[in-house]
């Protein structure tokens, strides 16, 4: 079986002791609830429903998976029962304003509480997850009576919001979809076609589903500039606020998928449903990154959260299966073979895991508290500066968040030897569940096109620079001492490595179309591995600073050598094959695939 309990004490280190997020987040303005007693309140009552209610159905939810019936949907036992609790405890208006029946508190502790959902039951966790989008879109963007009508019902949790971007033919390239809007003369418009893998399309959790579809208006231009967003409801709310008739919307088909069986995922037909536009005529891809934006973030913490439970399982494990002697020599003489924690091998797959779940958690909570500062900071210069990191690190939270997620999860079950890929132990749940966050909210491709098409260009590398400046300010401060100097180095030697890197890319890219493309995968580990060794140097200095504490503190210190010994010199390797350009994988002629 997989083991989880919440990880609380490094939650704390991370929003306490590492970035003081709660004196920073309760100086700005609307913020000053945020206090370091509320936030260690709500992990511990999220810990409890995690671990108590929502882990135990995890694996019974991927066993039974869904279940589609005359086009309704029937979720695993319990699920709906577990999600009235999640809903009835305040957990989907987490960050939402309090106008609208939300806490309105940081998107910093939403992220660590995300985390916690995640772990336990990554796939009841995406119903509300995505929910998230569609609060934040429609307050963004909504008009006053369409917020007046949904964000309460959205935010209380009793409805829940779907995203329905992708069709068969459009995924990636959204500037291919085909499903159009009609304005129907009264203000509304009638909206026709079909989209697949829409999560949470329809399902019995809860009274009503609101669907944001993005559709084209018959004058709409070609391509990605002729899209537009749509508010299509499973049922019109009536004047008192509660389900009326059904519109023309439903579940065609639902997917069956490698994992996540216990997250539904359903072709959705609209046919001729009624719907009102969010925003702007045309600008509907620029309001779905409001949406997207938030969830490209929350699916890095997916990746992340598996490979909590995958590290904690097999941790566990290692501690307690007996296989061999240690090289040593005989490490429990009492018993028949020693426990496999005495391989090298064993511990080498835990330490790796253990060294990026901790940079990425502390990554994770720093971009996070970035969102807050720039939504809510007194000063523009600041909220820029804030929404620059921002921008910079969502290709990296996502992509490196799921990607290492995936690697984790798969050394932790290699660590389980043959009963790692038996169902019993969970592990290979954990395995086929996280996949997906590699693929959906943009693939990792996409995320790593991102990071080097559009984020590193923006202004002449305004972004990039911002966060090399504030590495560098890090430096500076550590300068001299020796306690660091197994930190400070190897950081100072892979921001440099980085930094040319990225200049030999720019450059190259100037001669070789293709340069970018051939690179991007690569480079976005290289770039996330420099940033989680900055993030170790800051955990260092941390840690010194506390050493004298609990065993807490030296475990942070050797996962953190670890790291800089182990982890971080790949980034060379990483640094050669961006340089080595696009002809190794251009050469071979079409035919010859
Ligand atoms: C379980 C599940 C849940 C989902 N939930 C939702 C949802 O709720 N709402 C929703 O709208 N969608 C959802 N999706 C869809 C998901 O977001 C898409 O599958 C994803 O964006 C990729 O699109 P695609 O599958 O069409 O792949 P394609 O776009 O066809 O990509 C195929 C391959 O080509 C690569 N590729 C594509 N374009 C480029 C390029 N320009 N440069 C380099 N490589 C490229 C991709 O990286 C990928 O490896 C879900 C999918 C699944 C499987």
């Amino acid at each position: 079986m997989t083991t989880y309990t919440a990880p609380l004490r490094d939650m704390r280190f991370v929003l306490h002791e590492l970035f003081d997020a709660p004196t920073k987040l309760t100086a700005l303005p609307g913020m000053e609830d945020a206090s370091a007693d509320v936030m260690d309140a709500v992990l511990d009552e999220c810990a409890k429903l995690c671990e108590e209610v929502l882990f135990p159905l995890n694996q019974t939810g991927d066993q039974v998976g869904c279940t589609i019936k005359d086009g309704a949907v029937t979720t695993p036992p319990g699920f709906k029962e577990a999600y009235a609790q999640y809903a009835a405890g305040g957990w989907c208006g987490l960050t939402a304003s309090p106008e609208f029946g939300g806490q309105g508190l940081p998107e910093t502790l939403d992220c660590l509480v995300a985390e916690m959902i995640g772990s336990a039951n990554l796939s009841l966790g995406l119903y509300p997850g995505l929910t998230q989008g569609t609060i934040l879109a429609l307050s963004a963007l909504g008009t006053p009576e369409q917020k007046k009508t949904y964000l309460p019902k959205l935010i209380g949790g009793t409805w829940q919001g779907t995203m329905c971007l992708t069709e068969s033919h459009a995924g990636s390239d959204l500037g291919l979809l085909r499903t159009k809007a009609v304005p129907n003369g009264d203000g509304s418009y009638s909206v026709t076609g079909t989209k697949i893998f829409i999560s949470a399309g329809e399902h019995d959790m809860v009274e009503n589903i609101v669907h944001l579809v993005l559709a084209r208006l018959p004058d709409a231009p070609e391509g990605s500039r002729g899209i537009s967003m749509f508010l299509v409801p499973k049922f019109f709310p009536k004047a008192d606020g509660s389900p009326g008739e059904r519109n023309a919307v439903a579940a065609g088909s639902i997917e069956h998928k490698m994992g996540m069986k216990a997250s539904v995922t359903c072709v959705m037909n609209f046919d001729g449903a009624k719907g009102w536009l969010v925003g702007e005529a045309h600008k509907g891809l620029a309001g779905m990154f409001v949406m997207m934006n938030k969830e490209r973030l929350f699916v890095g913490g997916q990746g992340l959260s598996q490979a909590e439970v995958a590290y904690q399982s097999a941790a566990a494990y290692a501690k307690d299966r007996l296989q061999g002697r240690a090289a040593t020599g005989p490490a429990r003489p009492d018993k028949p073979a020693d426990p496999i924690i005495v391989h090298p091998d064993i511990r080498n797959r835990l330490m790796f895991a253990r060294s990026i779940i901790e940079a990425e958690r502390a990554l994770t909570v720093w971009t996070h508290m970035n969102v807050d500062i720039a939504h809510h900071h007194a000063d523009k210069a600041a909220r820029q500066q804030a929404d620059d990191m921002v921008g910079l690190m969502t290709p990296i939270v996502k992509a490196a968040g799921t990607g290492f997620g995936s690697e984790i999860t798969n050394a932790c079950l290699q660590a389980f030897g043959g009963h790692g890929y038996i169902r019993e132990h969970g592990m290979e749940q954990l395995v086929r569940d996280v996949r997906i966050t590699e693929i959906y909210e943009g693939t990792n491709t996409i995320q790593a096109l991102d990071l080097v098409g559009r984020k590193l260009g923006i202004e002449g590398g305004r972004l990039f620079k911002g966060w090399v400046a504030r590495v560098n300010d890090d430096l500076k401060r550590v300068e001299g001492r020796n306690d660091l100097a197994d930190f400070s180095g190897p950081v100072k030697d892979a921001v440099k490595r980085l930094a040319d890197c990225t200049e030999w890319l720019n450059e190259e890219s100037k001669r070789d179309p293709n340069a970018k493309g051939a690179a991007a995968n690569e480079y976005l580990r290289l770039f996330a591995l420099t940033v989680f060794a900055w993030i170790w140097l800051l955990t260092a200095e941390k840690a010194i600073a506390n050493k004298s504490g609990d065993g807490f503190y030296a475990a942070k210190l050797d996962v953190g050598r670890y790291f800089m010994k182990r982890v971080l010199p790949q980034t060379l390797s990483l640094d050669a094959i961006v340089r080595s350009g696009s002809t190794a994988m251009m050469a071979l002629a079409e035919a010859a695939f």
